[in-house]
């Protein structure tokens, strides 16, 4: 057993932030632990940028439009205290890494460039092309590496936490090279596994890793998720694959056509157009599709994406990896032709409930969480286009400062025997499993449910029956057998604790849907198709104990912005 004074579990933009900041202080040892080679963390596939408020495309912009417009777009259920801190230490972290080395675009005159994004008043979007994700990834993890006080764990994957309820003591993992166990010591943990949208297994954007083990993980020892009921669907999936097409395709210009020749969304959001945040857009296509005015039949519909107009100069400098992906997975040149597209599912606004903004900490003392997979809450009720992003780098930051200053105050806690044969057994007893239960067949059903009953639309009953067949599921998930008996890279079995994971938050996403009997952002319930402020202007709170979820709600922070209608 190894002790750190900090462990990061996950090393994507969160993770990478967080620990430099840890690996500051010099006398710390902080240890990373990812359960993919650093540099393939779902972060690297992030395309069109991420938003501060640097005023270099129009001196108008400040960070209070910033977080203004973060609000609006959030459906007035972020907290607002939360934004304006985001909104105004954004540029600060743009710079730092322009600093380390990130390639952004530049303008003529040398600064950094910035474009339109969804949701915004100005551009304000900074980019990198579109592979913005991959260079920041790329310089983080150069960063990290300089730090000798860093140690990582490349290929090992988080099985559980240590803790005595009070306090954090450490986690639990399994070295994927050679099957082994391994527990890590900590003062303080930090959770930055990313985000969880693979439980619509057929239709998203994420890597087949996004399956939200360090949510699972949190819920599964008690600790409460925020906001589960909101995911976000990007408007422009590829339509035969959900793999996305960024927004600045849209940005850039791009229009959005129906089977009749029109750009639709005149009739959704007369102003903002294709412009219009995220949860709007996909409903817009949806609606199309549903009215006939789309392209094909059923699952395989979709509407044309349509970049032309833009130029071959313009799309082969600003949207390469975008022509790229067309020309793999659809087919089509858009320099050419139009790209059928389709919503997909893309981001999840919820995850592990943070108690204090300003530095990341859970109701767990010494746990804290950043990234995707934690719910700060900077989003609310839908995520704009470019700050998922800079809400890694801003709260690792500040994560980092943070449990720094705070492993200086307290001691390692001992492991009892008990924990520190925990993992082992776990292992053992999934290894000599039985049933005849198949993983494919189980995870493909869990993505039927999703899409279909959780999905852009939703009402009591799809929710209802989404629900039980969730819970059946994870019944039958105990009777999968791990067929491959190898310790050496067994893939086959971190598949099956994945779909563990991914079932259970998949069930507390329709439960928190469920009881949430209004529309707001990324969740539209048909039967309560209006936003009810009344009833509903708060957080959602789920817990779960043994086999059961519960919920509570807590009230939104608002400092700045009454709400008001959302018009684009
Ligand atoms: C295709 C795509 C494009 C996007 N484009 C943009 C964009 O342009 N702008 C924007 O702002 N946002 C964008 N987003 C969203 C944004 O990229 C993500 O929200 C963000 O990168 C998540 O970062 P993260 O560090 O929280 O998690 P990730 O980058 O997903 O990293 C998670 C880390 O946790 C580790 N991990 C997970 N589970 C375990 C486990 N069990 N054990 C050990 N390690 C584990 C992984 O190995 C990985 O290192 C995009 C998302 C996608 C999918």
């Amino acid at each position: 057993m190894r002790n750190y004074d900090v462990v990061v579990v996950g090393a994507g933009g969160a993770g990478l932030r967080t620990a430099i900041e840890c690996a500051r202080d010099s006398s710390l040892r902080v240890a990373v632990v990812s359960k993919v080679y650093p540099t393939r963390s779902h972060t690297g596939a992030a395309q069109g940028g991420l938003n501060a408020a640097l005023g270099n495309a129009t001196s108008q912009d400040s960070p209070e439009f910033h977080a203004f417009d973060t609000v609006k777009g959030s459906d007035f259920l972020a907290d607002q205290d939360a934004v304006y801190f985001m909104c105004k230490h954004a540029p600060e972290v743009v710079y730092e890494l322009d600093r380390w080395g990130v390639p952004f675009s530049r303008m003529q005159d040398g600064r950094i460039a910035q474009r339109p994004f969804g949701g915004a008043s100005f551009p304000r979007t900074v980019y990198s092309a579109d592979r913005t994700g991959h260079v920041l990834l790329h310089t983080l993890f150069e960063q990290a590496l300089a730090r000798d006080n860093i140690d990582f764990f490349n290929e090992f994957f988080l099985l559980d936490l240590l803790h005595n309820g009070q306090r954090v003591k450490g986690v639990v993992l399994y070295d994927i090279r050679n099957g082994e166990v391994v527990n890590l010591r900590a003062r303080a943990v930090v959770l930055a596994t990313g985000g969880f949208a693979r439980i619509y297994w057929q239709r998203s954007t994420n890597a087949t890793g996004n399956t939200g083990d360090g949510v699972a993980v949190a819920l599964l020892n008690g600790l409460p998720l925020k906001d589960m009921e909101f995911i976000q669907f990007h408007p422009t999936g590829l339509a035969k694959t959900g793999i996305l097409l960024s927004e600045a395709c849209r940005g850039e210009g791009g229009y959005l056509i129906n089977k009749l020749g029109e750009r639709f969304m005149y009739r959704y959001a007369p102003e903002k157009m294709e412009l219009a945040p995220r949860d709007m857009v996909s409903r817009a296509i949806e609606y199309e599709i549903r009215e006939g005015r789309g392209f094909g039949e059923g699952t395989s519909a979709y509407v044309h994406l349509d970049l032309r107009h833009l130029g071959e100069e313009k799309i082969k400098e600003r949207l390469p990896q975008v022509r790229q992906l067309a020309i793999d997975f659809e087919g089509v040149d858009p320099v050419h032709d139009p790209v059928p597209i389709r919503p997909t599912a893309h981001y999840c606004m919820g995850g592990i409930h943070v108690e204090n903004y300003m530095t990341s900490s859970t109701p767990l003392e010494g746990l804290y969480a950043v990234g995707e997979c934690a719910c700060v809450s900077v989003h609310g009720a839908n995520r704009l286009g470019g700050n998922s992003l800079i809400e890694l780098l801003v709260f690792g930051k500040f994560c980092g400062i943070s449990a720094r200053e705070y492993v200086k105050q307290v001691d390692f806690l001992e492991l009892t025997p008990g924990e520190e044969r925990k993992g082992a057994e776990f292992i053992e007893k999934l290894m000599r499993r039985e049933g005849n239960q198949k993983l494919a067949e189980v995870r493909r059903k869990m993505g039927d449910v999703t899409w279909q009953k959780v999905g852009i639309f939703r009402d009591e009953s799809s929710l209802q029956s989404a629900y039980e067949e969730l819970s059946e599921l994870l019944q039958r998930w105990e009777l999968i057998p791990v067929v491959d008996k190898s310790r050496i890279f067994n893939t086959n079995l971190v598949e099956v604790i994945e779909l563990r994971n991914m079932l259970h938050l998949a069930r507390a996403v329709a439960y928190c849907a469920l009881h949430r009997r209004e529309s707001r952002g990324g969740h539209y319930r048909e039967d309560y198709p209006e936003r009810d402020d009344e009833n509903f202007l708060k957080h959602t709170l789920v817990r779960q104990e043994g086999d059961k979820l519960s919920v509570e709600y807590r009230e939104v922070r608002i400092t700045h912005h009454q709400p008001a209608e959302r018009k684009y």
